[in-house]
């Protein structure tokens, strides 16, 4: 990538491979593999990794973002920002 001078593709790529894919391997839960990593590997899935919030930037223990269990769900609640692959 870096040939045809787009770091902004090979950080893309670099976000989908080497920030949640390591994560979703080191787990070890043959559920989570099946279900998240063998559709990144096969690129049915896009991996990113967010952190980075309007109100919460280098300051992470500010994130407001909340992911609380209901039943069998999680719910989601929060806005996240400059986040690579998000869209
Ligand atoms: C192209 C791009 C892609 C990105 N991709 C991702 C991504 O995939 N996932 C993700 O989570 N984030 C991503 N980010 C966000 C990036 O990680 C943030 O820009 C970074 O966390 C800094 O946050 P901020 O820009 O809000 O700066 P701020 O946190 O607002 O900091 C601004 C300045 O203030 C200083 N500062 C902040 N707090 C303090 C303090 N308490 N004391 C002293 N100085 C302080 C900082 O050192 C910095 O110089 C991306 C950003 C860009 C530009």
């Amino acid at each position: 990538m870096q040939w045809i001078n787009s770091s902004g593709l090979a950080a893309a790529m670099w976000a989908h491979a080497y920030l949640p894919m390591q994560h979703l391997n080191a787990e070890n839960d043959e559920r989570i593999k099946q279900e998240y990593l063998c559709p990144s590997i096969e690129d049915k899935k896009i991996g990113c990794l967010c952190i980075s919030e309007p109100f919460a930037g280098c300051d992470i223990p500010s994130m407001r973002t909340t992911a609380v269990k209901e039943g069998d769900e999680w719910v989601l609640n929060g806005s996240k920002t400059f986040i690579t692959n998000g869209v």
